[in-house]
């Protein structure tokens, strides 16, 4: 069942993802060479606290036999797609790293991701942030009242792979409020025209995985949690909270630069 919320539900998310997406743009202006991903991660953490949120990453249990998620944003850098724990990895010239927060705020959650260039990278790598972005927003244009979930990963799959990426298909974009994942979860390929439609008050965590390579995938045996590409090749992550609305898609953690905090 996919749960729709009321005007005033994703009013509350919007204000929980200003603090999301003000964190992230934190996280980017920060990760510079010569910061390490744990630097970013209590920077985080930090922020997040000050203005009224908490982080939800911490603590959801690990696959069996692994420990629970031990910090406040997921830093995944290079051929690491995702859910990478934040430590020692120090960021250097002509890296790219994927930084994913999310926010539980008067009761919501609001999922939100970006990749950041460290430095200067060449031009393959510039051209798989962008088209990732790009991506994502064909994917938000497809958030409207009538459309269907097919037409967002179709957008996604699409545009990627006319561009000779990857898509990876083993992780999804999904649904989100009172919890972090609810359903459905969204792959980020499909078919116009099939799937669940789109009616407002639907709350979904767009999030197009891409990569210069292979769309394989494979777990870390060390951690458990990071999730690399099979082929080693560079991937990127950009992802927004993004509600149907009677009036098209209302992104709610984007950021206009505009936030000062709790008021
Ligand atoms: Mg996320
Ligand atoms: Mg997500």
């Amino acid at each position: 069942m996919i749960i729709r919320k009321s005007k005033s539900e994703l009013e509350t998310m919007r204000e929980g993802g200003k603090i999301t997406a003000a964190c992230l743009n934190l996280l980017a202006e920060n990760a510079r060479a010569g910061v390490t991903t744990g630097e970013l991660d209590r920077l985080a953490e930090e922020f997040i606290y000050e203005h009224g949120g908490k982080p939800e990453f911490k603590g959801v249990p690990g696959p069996p036999g692994f420990a629970a998620f031990p910090a406040s944003i997921c830093a995944s850098p290079n051929s690491m797609i995702v859910h990478g724990i934040p430590g020692s990895y120090r960021l250097k010239e002509g890296d790219v790293i994927s930084l994913d927060v999310g926010v539980r705020y008067d009761g919501f959650v609001t999922d939100s991701a970006t990749t950041v260039a460290v430095g200067e990278v060449p031009p393959d790598t510039k051209g798989l942030l962008d088209t990732t972005q790009q991506c994502l927003a064909a994917a938000t244009d497809q958030m409207r009242v009538g459309k269907r979930l097919g037409d967002v990963g179709h957008a996604i799959q699409s545009l990627a792979e006319a561009r000779g990426y990857g898509v990876v298909r083993d992780l999804v974009s999904h649904g989100v409020g009172r919890k972090m994942h609810e359903d459905p979860q969204i792959p980020n390929y499909g078919r116009p025209g099939s799937g669940p439609r789109l009616l407002p008050g639907m709350t979904f965590a767009i999030e197009p995985m891409i990569t210069l390579g292979s769309y394989g995938i494979y777990v870390s045996e060390r951690d458990g949690w990071s999730i690399y590409t099979d082929d080693d090749s560079l991937a990127a992550h950009y992802e927004h909270t993004i509600a149907v609305t009677e009036d098209g898609p209302w992104v709610l953690t984007e950021f206009a630069g505009e936030f000062r905090g709790r008021s």
